[in-house]
Order: structure tokens, then sequence, then C-alpha cells
């Protein structure tokens, strides 16, 4: 087994193909290389190689690695033309994390290795910079004793114990800046961490080279399973055994004094998607400098800087002055950047988020992968690539994440409120859309608070790794400090979260829990609101309003309809709904629960007044009550749904469900039916069930009591007629829930086409549906050759479907499925995504058991499953004519279902 893969010199052993063995950072290095774009030499250690740590242990994996490595760094050696461990002309490395998938920050990084005293002396000989060298060590010691030797703070209370050295130092001195210390401040620091780690670790900071390269490699597969990178997994759905791989690479400097410099760059803009290359560097820097936030990143382009001016309000003098771009500053080397950054993009034929240092004027480029963008950004990208023929639709579509789609259907500010509002603080726009929610400023807080139902704001100086869970629920993300490039800002765009990052004027105080901005003062739990898409941050809570597909969404939406073969309708129980949906590109109602409209106002008493009744001659008369009503709702749906299908489900839940359990509701049944309390108190007790989803519901209703259904399908088929003197066209179709018998099916059927029958002789006019049923019972699935006799139609309820075949409650599951999801018994919550070994499988035989008996059966489904995008796959494979989902999944379902047909 090869364990091992080597690049540099436009040469490599590997290449953007092998990103399952070599991560994806190492398949981009070997890449480049093959490019001819100049990258510093290394090796990638593989993803099989992790795994096989995590077997065997670290003695056996450097045992089994040894030869390669030491190979490899010989290999790197010669293009530096410096010695790893050499004293005179010590080459130094750094080792780096690189899953297949990126995970940015989540795991370990260490530099400098390969620093010890003897190599510091020749460093500083060869190089003629103290300053650097020592600069260089202390940072060394700092992170490999913070990742490899565990000092770094285990709690958010407690500060990294590095930090705080430099913290007393920088006092005794009376400093203000890392930049203040001189080589003398810098010796003592070295000497201060060694000493912190000798007290935390019982050991000696190692000065072997050698010692030092087995440690970072180790720490970085053992970075693969930090909570945090648990986390970050179980939220991308990233499996663990994939493992990660390890880049270990000549170190280049871009803080050797005021020609070098060090920079991250997108391609194009992540968060907008406007093709303009852009980002942040700085001069005398490390690469963590710039997204640390410690410092004020510049721009890279004049353009970019000029408008950074702008947001930043800074004149133009000052920004000359202080924060001129990398194009003014070191033209030569921004002419290079910009031609490779031009090539990587036609080389890769998508966006990509770039790395490079600038070591004494020679440009470098450390990393290319592509960029993660926001929402917005990844249709922008996508449809001005189709239009510059970079890529063909087919390309375009299947490079959507559907679920990024649900960023852009979010609501924005209401115009009218935000015009009032007032700006409190102004940051940089670093992931857009709209927020609002009280200050919170610890991550856990975040975390605590939204499980409260609270709506929240993550406010901090800067985020890090460990903040993800709170990020993800929070509404949105404030940080004082930090570029477009901050962790923030780059975690906020992947969750498509709203973010405002460096927002330089707030003073925040962790102690107190407060944050003043100019004469601002907010405390936690106060309201604010954040504008991702200027950088404004408005006091108080601000009204937000729906948005709405148009523009490149629109475009994107009418491609992938163009590629759909199976088409997306909505579950829908209100005219309002049904019409977002519509807005959504929703192509009829393919549920229609009819049950919710039961529950509101005067509705709930007629319904009770009919469960509660003691007969037949009771039921009829409360159904009376009930039949305008419903027609009216009908009529709502029917008309904001005109031209299109509508699938109307007769009535489902458990009668139980609707009647009084209160006291004062039972006696207001009472008095409204004129009977004693007791009387009701019997009744509702009487229609208790043990189980009752698996109770009495479903048609087991309509069969029991054949005057719902007859009230149920007069309503439907009455709107629709009423619609029709109106000159709109209603297409209902009735839909039979919880068949599991043909006879169960042909019962409500002869009852729903009687009805129809007496009620279009009655009004001497005709309308066309049809009456079809859910497939939610396994048996219905078993035999549905048979209700294809009497359904013109299937419909996947695959909520029961799933309840019913796994033998999950629906209600009760929330007890033991976390804990199955999180030891991995189940992969996904089959709840969510739609559990194709099992209840796949009724699904296709019912599918192909329905075609059998009626060739054109139509077939859909209107469980949750419908929008999620690998269910809407599976439907696809499956032979559906639609899926059916909730209004705002409408767009996901569509691009979900254009996917699945490029795929095939
Ligand atoms: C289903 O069971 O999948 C379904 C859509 O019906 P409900 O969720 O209303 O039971
Ligand atoms: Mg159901």
């Amino acid at each position: 087994m090869k364990r091992v893969y080597t690049f540099g010199n436009k040469q490599a052993e590997g290449d953007a193909s092998m990103k399952n063995l070599l991560g994806g950072k190492g398949a981009n290095l070997a890449e480049m290389n093959l490019v001819g774009i100049p990258v510093p030499p290394g090796f990638t250690i593989t993803t099989e190689v992790c795994t096989e740590y995590n077997e065997v242990g670290k003695e056996e994996t450097v045992k089994r690695l040894k030869d390669e490595v030491e190979a490899a760094v010989k290999y790197v050696e010669n293009i530096m033309g410096s010695k790893y461990g050499d004293n005179e002309n010590p080459l130094l490395m750094s080792v780096r994390s690189g899953a297949r998938a990126s995970m940015p920050g989540m795991m370990n990084t260490v530099l400098n290795l390969g620093l010890n005293p003897d190599a510091v002396e020749g460093l500083i000989k060869k190089t003629n910079n103290p300053r650097f060298v020592w600069d260089s060590y202390r940072r060394f010691v700092q992170m490999y004793g913070d990742v490899v030797l565990g000092m770094e703070p285990s709690s958010k209370e407690d500060i990294d114990p590095f930090e705080e050295i430099m913290e007393h130092l920088k006092e005794e001195r009376g400093i203000n800046l890392d930049t203040e210390f001189t080589v003398e401040d810098l010796k003592l620091l070295v000497e201060r961490f060694k000493n912190a780690v000798k007290v935390k670790t019982g050991k000696d900071f190692p000065d072997d080279p050698w010692e030092q390269l087995w440690g970072g490699v180790i720490a970085v597969f053992n970075s693969w399973n930090t909570p945090r990178a648990v986390y970050y997994r179980k939220m991308n759905k990233i499996p663990a055994e994939w493992g990660t791989a390890v880049n270990v690479q000549a170190m280049v400097y871009g803080n050797m004094g005021n020609t070098s410099a060090t920079g991250v760059a997108f391609t194009r803009d992540a968060a907008t998607g406007e093709n303009l290359f852009n980002g942040e560097y700085l001069v005398n820097a490390q690469g963590e400098d710039v997204v640390a936030g410690v410092r004020t990143p510049q721009q890279i382009t004049k353009e970019g800087s000029l408008r950074w001016a702008v947001l930043a309000q800074v004149t133009e003098e000052e920004r000359s002055k202080n924060y001129p771009s990398l194009e003014e500053v070191m033209p030569e080397q921004f002419r290079e950047l910009n031609e490779i950054q031009e090539n990587l993009e036609l080389h890769y034929r998508d966006m990509q988020d770039i790395e490079f240092t600038i070591q004494e004027g020679k440009l470098w480029m450390l990393q290319t992968r592509v960029g993660k963008r926001t929402g917005a950004a990844m249709i922008k990208i996508a449809i001005d690539m189709v239009k510059e023929g970079l890529i063909d639709e087919k390309e375009a579509l299947l490079r959507q994440t559907p679920e990024k789609l649900d960023e852009l259907l979010h609501p924005v500010f209401d115009k009218s409120a935000i015009k009032s509002a007032k700006v409190v603080a102004n940051g940089l726009p670093a992931s857009p859309g709209a927020a609002t929610g009280r200050i919170v400023f610890f991550a856990d807080d975040a975390t605590a608070w939204k499980a409260k139902g609270e709506d929240v704001i993550l406010v901090r100086m800067e985020t890090s790794p460990e903040d993800l869970a709170g990020m993800d629920a929070a509404n949105g993300i404030l940080t004082a400090k930090g570029g477009m490039t901050s962790h923030a800002a780059v975690v906020a765009r992947g969750m498509g979260k709203c973010c405002v990052s460096g927002a330089g004027s707030l003073r925040i105080d962790y102690k107190a829990r407060t944050m003043v901005s100019g004469d601002a003062s907010f405390k936690e739990g106060d309201w604010i609101s954040l504008n991702g898409s200027t950088g404004d941050v408005y006091a108080d809570k601000i009204k937000t309003i729906d948005p709405a597909v148009s523009g490149d969404f629109a475009d994107l939406m009418s491609m992938a309809d163009r590629h759909a073969t199976m088409y997306v309708r909505t579950n829908a129980d209100t005219p309002k709904d049904a019409s977002v949906a519509r807005d959504f590109g929703a192509k009829g109602i393919g549920l229609c629960r009819t049950e919710h409209m039961f529950f509101e106002g005067e509705k709930i008493i007629a319904m009770r007044e009919m469960i509660l009744a003691k007969d037949e001659a009771g039921r009829r008369k409360a159904l009376d009550k009930l039949l305008p009503m419903q027609r009216k709702d009908f009529e709502g749906i029917f008309e904001a749904m005109h031209d299109l299908p509508v699938t109307v489900r007769l009535l489902d839940p458990p009668l139980h469900e609707f009647v009084p359990h209160d006291d004062k509701g039972q006696q207001e049944m009472a008095d409204v039916m004129g009977v004693e309390v007791s009387v009701i108190k019997h009744k509702v007790e009487d229609l208790s069930e043990f189980n009752p989803m698996l109770g009495h519901r479903g048609c087991r209703l309509g069969n029991t009591y054949p005057e719902i259904t007859e009230m149920q399908t007069r309503a439907i088929i009455e709107a629709a007629l009423n619609l029709k003197k109106k000159g709109v066209t209603a297409m209902p179709e009735i839909m039979i829930p919880l068949t599991g018998t043909l006879e169960e099916m042909k019962m409500q059927e002869g009852i729903v086409r009687d009805t129809i029958a007496k009620v279009f002789e009655e009004r001497g006019e005709e309308i066309e549906f049809m009456v079809g049923t859910m497939i939610e019972i396994p048996r219905a699935a078993l035999i549905a050759e048979k209700i294809a006799q009497s359904a013109e139609f299937f419909s996947f309820g695959t909520n029961d479907l799933t309840q019913m075949t796994f033998g999950y409650s629906r209600d009760d599951a929330g007890k033991f499925l976390p804990v199955y999801l999180q030891k991995g018994i189940l992969k996904n919550d089959p709840f969510e995504v739609l559990d194709q070994e099992g209840v796949g499988q009724l699904v296709e035989m019912a599918c192909k058991k329905g075609k059998q008996t009626r060739p054109n059966i139509k077939l859909g489904i209107c469980g949750e499953h419908g929008g999620e995008p690998s269910s809407v796959e599976f439907c696809h494979r499956a032979g559906l004519n639609y899926v059916s989902c909730s209004p705002f999944r409408v767009p996901i379902a569509r691009l979900a279902a254009a996917q699945a047909a490029l795929r095939g």
C-alpha cells in the first residue's frame, strides 16, 4: 500500500481526481503543480492512513510510514535546497489536515516544524532577520503547544496560556501590539512558553525535528475526532470513516519583511456571486493573521479596496495611506496572482478559494479549492458560467446544492420598517440576508436560548470553530473583529446564515454581557437586527417579509423545469399557503389536509358537536352546519390553485384529537348541545384510545360514519361547481386516507361517487374529478394491484408508511431516535430522509403493482420526504409523476427533480 504522495516543481504523484485518497487539499496541491502553478513542494499522507491509525495507534503508524516519509522529505529538500533538521540551512515545514470534503477550520494545522535553538541560529545567519526567526519560533512553540501538547484551554472562560503570557509581557513592557515586541522579548516569550509546557505536561518541549514532525502528523489525525469536527461532520453528513489526509509542505513566509505578504482570495464574490476577483491580504504577516481578525486586512484589488473604504467609512486619503490594495502595493505580484486566478478558474471551471504567500517578492500559491458560497452566489455563478460558455446547463444544475436554496427563501427586512430603524453600527456584509433576535454573547447560550424558542443573534469579538453549534442556533452572527474571510464570515456563508463581521465600533464586555457602540448600549437579551447584505446593525426588532423567486433564481428554476421529468406540487391547507407555493412554482396541491380546517373559530364547535353527537341524526345535524364552512374553505383553495389539480384528503385523524379535554371546553359543549357536562365527559373518555395512530382514524372514520365522507365530498364538488360558474376551473382529486384493504377503499369510493352523482344531478352540471387513495399502510403497498382497481391515483403517505414499516411511533420516536442517530444505529432520521432500503421497497412495489392493474395510474408522494433531495431522487427512479412538499421547499424539490433526471 502506497501511503505517501509527493508533489513539487510542477510534478506530482497525485492529481485532482484523487480526492478520496489525498483529501481535497492534497489532490488540489498535486493538480496545481500539474497545471504549472508555483506551489511549495511537499507530500500528502493518505486518508487511508488516518483510518489505519485509528485501528493500530501511533507507534505502528509511524513504523509503517517511516521509510516513505523520509524519502518524501528528501524529495522536498532537493527542491528547496535546504535540509530538514539541519542547523546551517534548515528546511521548515507545515502539517495541515485535508479531508475529502472541506471542513474549514475544523481540524489542526502546525506551522514552522523543524525549529529549535540551533536551527534558529542557522536561520538568523541565513536570513539576517532575527526578528522574523524569533517571531516564527515563538509562533511555533505556541501552536505546537496548543495543538500537539494539549495546552489549548478547555473551557470558554479560560484563556490560552500562551496568550496570557504575552499579555503579561505587554503589560510589563507597557506596549499594546505584538509587533512592538523586541527580539529580546520574543526570546523571553519562547522561554516562558517552554516553561509553561513543562509545568503543565511535565515534559520538555521537543527540540528534535523528527519528533516534532511525527507529533504534528498524529495531532492532525487526532483532530479528525475532536467534538467540533464530529459536530461539523454530523451537520454536513460527512461519514466518520472517510478520515483526513495530512499535507506536509515546505514553509514559505509572508512575514519576512515588507516585500513579503500573505492573503486569501476568491475568484468571484462568494457572497453575491459577482464576477469580481476579490480577497484580503496583509504585508509582513502569516496566514493566520489575515483570518484571525487581529489586524485589519487590506483588499487585493483596487476596485475591492475602494468599495471596502465606502463601507468602512474610510476616506480615500486614509485608505491609500493605511490600507492600500495589493494591486497598488505590489503591482507585479498582483499581475501574476491575477493571471493565476484566471487560469485556475478556467482549469477548474468553478469559483476558487485560494491562499497565497509572497516571500521576499516571490509568489507562492498555498491552496486552491472550490469556494464555499451563499445560495445566491451559487445560483449567480452557475447562471453566469453558462452564459460565459464555461459550463453547460446540465453541469450548472448538478452543481447546485438544493438545500442551499433555502437561504433565498428566507425573509428580508420590510422596506418600510427598515426606514425608521436606527443603525447603531456598521460592519462588513459577510453573509447576506436579514436577521433579528436577542443578543447572546456565548455560543452555548445561543444553543440554550434557541432550545427555549428564542430568536437570538450571537455577538462575539470573533468566532472560532468551538462556536459552531451556537452559530447554527443563532438567526445571525455579529462580530467586532475580522474581515470577509474571518472564521465567522466563512462559516456563516457556508451555513447560509446572515452575518455582519468586523463591526469595529463595537465594544464587547463578555463578563458584564454588554455591548456598546457609540452612544448606544445593549445588554444580553436586548433585540438587534442585522443586514448581512449591507453590514448594517440596527437597534430593536425589525419586521421581515417573505422572499420571492426572481432574477437568476427564476432562471435557474426554469432551467430545472426544462430538465426535470417529475413535477412538484405542494402540501397546503389554506389559500395563502397555496398561493405562496404557486409563486414558488408548485404545479398543484398534492395534499390538502382537511382536518386543519376544522380548528378555527366556529368550525371547531360544529366539529365537536358532530363528534359528540349520540347518533347519526345528531351527527348529520352538525355536519349540515359544517358543510357551508367546508365549501367556503375549498372555494378559497381551489381558486388559489385554479387550473391546477388539488388533492383533497378526507378526514384522517382520530376524533379524540378534536374534542375538548378541559372542564371549560367541556362545559361549553354541554351548553351548545343542551346536555349535562357528564354526558360530554363520558363521550370524551369513550373516544380515548390506547394507540390512536393505529385506531379509529383514516378511512375507518368514513366507513363507520359515511355521513362524514358524504358531507366532505359534497363540499368539494359544490365548491368546484360554484367556481365553474365564475369561470374558474377547479380540478379536485378526492383522496381516501389510510386504506389497507380493497373493500374499505371500494366502500369509500362508492360513497364518494354516489354523492358526486347526486350533486351533479341536483346542479345539472358536471366537472372533472378523480378518486384515489393514499398508500401509507404496508398492506396497501403489498396488495396495490387490487387497490388500483378502485383508486385512480396513489399518493404515498411516507410519514405513516415509515411509522408502520419501522414500527416507530411518529409521536414517540423523539425518545430514542436521537440516541439511535448518535450511536449510528440509524444513519438518518427515517421521518426526514426516506428509508430507501426498506420503506422504498414498498413504494417501488406499489408503483409496479399499481401500474399492472392501471397502466396510467397517477403516482405521487405527499409525506415529508417529498421535499428532501435524496428522497426526491428516489421518487424519480421509482417512476413517480410528482412529489408534493411544503411551500417553502417547492424550489428545492424542483431542483432536486431536475438533478435526479440528469443523473438518470
Ligand atoms: C403521511 O402519512 O405521509 C401523510 C402525508 O399524512 P399525515 O402526515 O397527515 O398522516
Ligand atoms: Mg398519513
